[in-house]
């Protein structure tokens, strides 16, 4: 039985090492750099996954790969380790949005759990874009409004460029002695949820991002 350890955001950085790599090799560089090149990323993907125990480590030491072919090998090995997203139900959605009376579900059944870092989908009849997470072993769900518009530009996300759309979401923060006090946070997403999925390799942006949406 198969121990999986790894994250989908943990993949998409260790994917991103071995395609520097790939990039390095094609470019004509002295062997020295190349061997650093290798070097760093080798110790960079070692370490990408906290408290690791001896057989992970072993899983994900690539220090004696010579070839861009092992790399890829490797890689298709890895997919085998990784962690899904938590199962979820269609009653715990509606659990995590209780004042959203029409809300729409995706459907769980057309998702990759194992290329998901965060859930998110969105309804257009009300301009409505849903995020959930596992924030410290705790499913959480926000609700964000968006303009129907999307341009070329940086997600806050994955921090990569590409097609995003303006979100923004209302924080449960009150101001003392004000209570039509209601404060928004907006930010540029991708569009494309699954293609964001495929890029993000660091989840401290959402991570952060959630935990002052949630803050009461
Ligand atoms: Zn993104």
């Amino acid at each position: 039985m198969t121990e999986r350890f790894i994250k989908n955001e943990q993949l998409n950085f260790i994917k991103k090492q071995v395609a520097w790599i790939k990039d390095s090799t094609k470019q004509h560089l002295p062997a020295g750099v190349l061997t650093s090149v290798y070097e760093i990323s080798n110790d960079k993907i070692l370490n990408c996954v906290p408290n690791m125990t001896e057989e992970q480590k072993n899983i994900l030491d690539f220090s004696t790969f010579k070839t861009v072919e092992a790399y890829d090998q490797a890689l298709e090995k890895l997919k085998a380790y990784v962690l899904p997203f938590p199962a979820i139900t269609e009653q715990q959605l509606k659990k995590l949005f209780p004042k959203s009376k029409k809300l729409k579900l995706p459907d769980l059944s057309t998702v990759d759990l194992t290329s998901t870092t965060y859930l998110s989908w969105m309804d257009s009849r009300s301009n409505k874009k849903y995020i959930i997470y596992e924030l410290e072993d705790q499913v959480v769900g926000i609700e964000c409004s968006f303009s129907p518009s999307s341009k070329k530009n940086i997600c806050s996300i994955c921090h990569c460029h590409g097609e995003v759309t303006h979100f923004s979401t209302i924080t449960k923060a009150k101001k003392l002695n004000n209570p039509d006090y209601y404060k928004s946070i907006g930010n540029l997403i991708c569009a494309d949820s699954s293609e964001c999925n495929k890029k993000i390799t660091d989840v401290s942006y959402l991570e952060e991002f959630l935990r002052e949406s949630l803050r009461k």
